[in-house]
This record gives C-alpha cells, sequence and structure tokens, in this order.
C-alpha cells in the first residue's frame, strides 16, 4: 500500500517526510489524516474517468459522490453554466424577486415529478439543507392546521439524512450522532430495513416487511399518533450501506403512515434522475409521497443545489397562512441560484433526451450481474442492489453475524474491517470505490456503458482475489 493507497496511518508515523498533511479541516476525513497523510488530490474528470494530481486514472465508481450523474466533462453542462455567468451569475429570488432560470427549473421538476401531483419546488443549496427545509415546512404546516403537538419526525436507522443539525437528526447513523449532542430529541428511528441482516430464521421477504410495518405501528402508537408529524425515507437506502427496501416494504409502510395522518417524505437525493432505471425511486416502488428532497444528480452535481418538491395540500397552507403571517420566513442566499439552475434545467433536458433512466435498466443487468457473480466469494456476505447502485458486505462465514475481527481493520489503519483492503486495492487498481468498514459502494455514472461495466468487474475481481489471499493469510496465523 504504502503512499498510494492514501491511507495508512503505520506509513505516516514512520516519519516518511512525503507526508504532509494539509490545511483543510475535511469532511468525514479522520483528524489524523488531514495532519499526517497526504490526500489524494483530483485533479480532472472525463466520462466515467477521474485523474489524481500524478495524473493517475481511475474509474469512478461512486460517481464523486453518488452525483456526477452525466459523467466528468459533459459539454452542455458546461455551457449552461458559462452562458448564465456571462448573463447574470447572481441574483436572488427573496420578496418576489426571482430569476428566469429558477422559475423554469421549478416548472420543468413539478412536471417531471410524476409519482403524485406536486404544487412547488423551494430551492437549497444541497440535500443536507434540503431535509431541514422538510422539517420547518413540516412543523409550519401542521401549526398552520392548529395541530402543533404534531411535531416528531420518524426516520430510519442506517439512514443518511445528510449532515446539518438535523438532517444529521434525521440521519440513522451513529457515527453521525456520538459526539455531536444528536439526534435531536424529536426524531425518532425505527428498523432498517435490510432484510438479510435483519430477518427471523424461515421469515420470508414479505413477512419481514410486515414485521417492520407492524413494528413502524407500535411505535406511532407508543409515541401517540397525533404527536408524530412525518416519517422520512430513501427509496433505496445510499451511504448507509446500498439496502434496496425488501418485497411489499413501501406498500405496508404507507398503509401504516396513511393510517395515522402522518406526512411522507420520500429523500430522493441519490435515487432520482435514473439510478434505479427510472426517473425517481418513487416511481419503481409506487411511492406516493407528500414531500421530496432532491439535490445531487439535479445538477449532475456540476453546481451545488438542492430542491424539495411540495404537494398542494400543503402548498395550500402556505398560501392561506401567508394572509395572517405575511412572508414565508424561510430561504438561503442561494436558493434558487441561476447559475446551478441554468445547469439543472441542462442536466434534466439530457436525463430525457437520452432516455438515461432506459439506458440504466437496459445496463443494469450486465451490472448487476456481473458483479452479484462473486457473492460465492468466501469472504462475501451480501451483494445488493439494484440499477446503476451496488453495495458489497463482506463477512466471515458469509454470515451477517460473523463480522471480521475488527482489528483486521489495521490492515488499513482506516476502518475496521477488510473492506478497506479491498478498497485499497480498488485504488491501486485504478477504481475509486465508496469503504465504510465493512460495506464498499459504487453508484457509476449514469452514462457507463458496457465497456466501463466490464472494467469495473473486472478491477473488482482482482481486488476480491488480493483480499480473499489477504484474509487466508490472517486466518492462518
Ligand atoms: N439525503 C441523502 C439520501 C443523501 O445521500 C445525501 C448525501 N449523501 C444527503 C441527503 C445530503 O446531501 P448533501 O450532502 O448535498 O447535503
Amino acid at each position: 500500500y504504502s503512499k498510494e493507497a492514501h491511507l495508512i496511518k503505520d506509513d505516516v508515523s514512520d516519519g516518511s517526510k512525503s507526508f504532509k498533511g494539509h490545511d483543510m479541516l475535511a469532511p468525514f476525513t479522520a483528524g489524523w489524516q488531514t495532519t499526517d497523510a497526504n490526500p489524494l488530490v483530483i485533479d480532472k474528470s472525463e466520462g466515467c474517468y477521474v485523474y489524481d494530481a500524478d495524473g493517475k486514472k481511475y474509474i469512478d465508481s461512486l460517481a464523486g459522490l453518488w452525483c456526477t450523474a452525466l459523467g466528468g466533462n459533459e459539454p452542455r453542462l458546461v455551457e449552461a453554466a458559462m452562458k448564465q455567468l456571462n448573463s447574470l451569475p447572481f441574483y436572488h429570488s427573496f420578496w418576489n424577486r426571482t430569476t428566469k432560470p429558477s422559475l423554469d427549473l421549478a416548472k420543468d421538476l413539478l412536471e417531471m415529478f410524476t409519482a403524485n401531483k406536486m404544487e412547488k419546488a423551494f430551492f437549497t443549496n444541497g440535500g443536507s439543507d434540503a431535509n431541514d427545509t422538510q422539517v420547518k415546512l413540516v412543523w409550519y404546516y401542521y401549526n398552520a392546521l392548529g395541530k402543533p403537538e404534531k411535531k416528531k419526525f420518524i426516520a430510519r436507522n442506517k439512514s443518511y439524512h445528510g449532515s446539518t443539525l438535523i438532517s444529521a437528526s434525521l440521519s440513522g447513523l451513529p457515527p453521525m450522532h456520538n459526539n455531536f449532542d444528536l439526534p435531536a430529541p424529536f426524531v425518532l428511528h425505527t428498523d432498517c430495513p435490510h432484510y438479510w441482516r435483519f430477518h427471523l430464521e424461515g421469515e420470508s421477504e414479505e413477512d419481514f416487511a410486515t414485521r417492520l410495518a407492524k413494528n413502524l405501528e407500535e411505535l406511532i402508537l407508543k409515541e401517540g399518533p397525533e404527536t408524530i408529524a412525518a416519517f422520512i425515507a430513501e427509496p433505496v437506502m445510499g451511504a448507509g450501506g446500498v439496502i434496496p427496501p425488501p418485497a411489499t416494504y413501501f406498500d405496508k409502510i404507507q398503509a401504516v403512515v396513511k393510517k395515522y395522518d402522518i406526512l411522507f417524505i420520500a429523500d430522493e437525493v441519490i435515487c432520482a434522475f435514473g439510478r434505479l432505471g427510472t426517473m425517481f425511486g418513487c416511481d419503481k416502488y409506487n411511492i406516493k409521497p407528500d414531500l421530496v428532497t432532491l439535490a445531487k444528480a439535479l445538477s449532475s452535481a456540476y453546481m451545488p443545489i438542492g430542491a424539495v418538491l411540495v404537494s398542494p395540500q400543503i402548498n395550500e397552507v402556505i398560501y392561506s397562512q401567508s394572509n395572517k403571517l405575511g412572508t414565508f420566513s424561510h430561504g438561503f442566499t442561494y436558493s434558487g441560484h441561476p447559475v446551478a439552475c441554468a445547469v439543472a434545467i441542462e442536466a434534466l433536458k439530457i436525463y430525457k433526451e437520452r432516455d438515461i433512466p432506459g439506458h440504466v435498466s437496459s445496463m443494469a443487468p450486465r451490472f448487476q450481474d456481473g458483479l452479484k457473480a462473486f457473492s460465492d466469494s468466501p469472504i462475501i456476505g451480501e451483494i445488493r442492489g439494484t440499477g446503476f447502485i451496488l453495495g458489497t458486505e463482506f463477512a466471515d462465514n458469509k454470515s451477517p453475524n460473523t463480522p471480521f475481527p475488527a482489528e483486521w481493520g489495521k490492515l488499513a489503519n482506516f476502518v475496521a474491517g477488510v473492506g478497506a483492503y479491498f478498497g485499497a486495492e480498488c485504488q491501486k487498481l485504478g477504481m475509486l470505490v465508496r469503504i465504510a468498514g465493512d460495506i464498499i459502494m459504487m453508484s457509476p455514472p449514469l452514462i457507463m456503458g458496457t465497456e466501463h461495466i466490464d472494467e469495473i468487474i473486472s478491477k473488482y475481481e482482482k481486488a476480491l482475489r488480493a483480499t480473499e489471499e489477504r484474509v487466508k493469510e490472517l486466518k492462518s496465523k
């Protein structure tokens, strides 16, 4: 590994002068890394590839952070940005002043999202502040309706909804809470719908989904349905480990949520715009949300932007409240930033023109089946995914109950588990994956073709064989 993997503290602490650290307090990065280790500096992107500062080429199997849907250098997006920068680089959308790109993008999004009728779009800088906006909108809505006691949110264990105080509270990942005094007390977490890990012996996917819906109902009844404002879910869980829902899950969950007059928020930040082979995750799982969160592929990540889509029922309350309260006092300087909106408009055009959801759906079997063929590896517990999103979970004895010894994380001294070893092998081979302990995640650009899929499969296999060898060696010690 040494320097190439950019992961190893042991290599750093040998006093090697080539490790310098840097001046940035970096997101989701260990403190020692920013001080003692060189970062991997990405310098250039091209289609499904990125290049580091030394010119080494990597296939970007995570599309940046699940977001560069149209790959690295789509000229139409660059041109849209340049054109807008030259005519109006900025104007805001406060006090009924706004810009044409923000109006046009709102219109396009409402036309495009058809799983349930949506009436308005609110723009943010990304997914976290969009989910914070969701919470404020829901509170505003129930306060206006004279139900101020409806304040609690139910999210799910292992969900990821962002990193601000509120969106991190909604997230169901302990590292996002520990040492940050989170989650906020109004957030409750219910079961993670991961069949492989959590099903009981002999329980079918459908029975598992029934049990989870029953647990949700019990939680609602225990807390008091009159106190529960909304339920939030990603159609396919992303950062929690790529967890597609078990069969019938969303039908059963939606029935419970509806029964108790609880709003449904679909966090589509990863799933929207074709990732699952449908334009939205809600289309795939027949989800009828009241509110939708969008970001990432909304602009193919070329500019930071997020959005909240609002149902007619909620908008009606905001509309009628304005007679009493005046302005809806929420928003950001960059809500509806014209350059970000211009890029997003062009991205949406491309998704439609090139039928990106259709492309993903036709390529998905090659990607999914090609990688799932490694499921019989003795060190892999489960490979799961759909469309262009895939997770690999390493486990000893192929069982969710026997993770590899935590100290084996020392292989890469980064995060516990052999996943780090595999991830570092991939990086050596010229492929970037997301490493989270023993889970490896992939979410490649949606423009990926057969040659990219085959390259990913071939590099995955090489990294897997090396990791198997390493595990065998460690086991024999
Ligand atoms: N929701 C989901 C489902 C996400 O995956 C993410 C980002 N990974 C967010 C929200 C937060 O988005 P951002 O990082 O743009 O704030």
